[in-house]
This record gives structure tokens, C-alpha cells and sequence, in this order.
């Protein structure tokens, strides 16, 4: 089955879980590859990775790429309002 979407894609429809530990606390926190940040489970401080953006943070078509993933059926509609909040929120902190 050859769908047609972005190599970038693979790590929105089938994310690996990255392990990192809290800086604070010490407890494991999992990310989605495309996460950078998330809140500790056990003391709730924010965690930030450093990650490779995943293409949502820096393709010009990641819009239309989640769309069309969604309209797929690859990614949930909650996901996809993740990741949409996800790339409106890095295009807000960029300086372009
Ligand atoms: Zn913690």
C-alpha cells in the first residue's frame, strides 16, 4: 500500500515514545518523537527535550500535511488539533 504522504509524516502517524528524565524529580517522562516539551507526571515542571523538530515545526505544507492525514484516516481528529496547536504555537515564538 503506497499512501503518498512526507517521509516527515512516519513520525506523526506512528510516533516512537523517547524517554527522558525530569530534571527536577528524576521520574521518567514520555515524549512523542514530535513532542519537545511535557509536563512531569510526578512534580508537573515542564520538560523540554532536545529533539529534532519534527517537520510540523518547520515545513512550509505541515498544514495541509495534517489535514490530509487526518482526512486519511492516519492521525485521530484529536491529534491533529494537537499538532495544529503545536505548529501555530512555534510559528507564534518564531521571529519570521
Ligand atoms: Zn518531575
Amino acid at each position: 500500500m503506497a499512501l503518498k504522504y512526507c517521509p516527515g509524516a512516519r513520525g506523526l502517524v506512528e510516533p516512537q515514545i523517547i524517554v527522558t528524565y525530569c530534571p527536577v524529580c528524576g521520574a521518567e517522562v514520555e515524549f512523542f518523537e514530535y513532542e519537545v516539551e511535557r509536563k512531569c507526571p510526578e512534580c508537573g515542571r515542564v520538560v523540554k527535550r532536545e529533539a529534532t523538530p519534527s517537520c510540523v515545526t518547520w515545513c512550509k505544507s505541515a498544514r495541509e500535511c495534517i489535514m490530509n492525514l487526518q482526512q486519511l484516516g492516519k492521525l485521530s481528529a484529536e491529534r491533529a488539533r494537537e499538532l495544529l496547536e503545536m505548529l501555530d504555537k512555534t510559528k507564534k515564538s518564531s521571529t519570521e
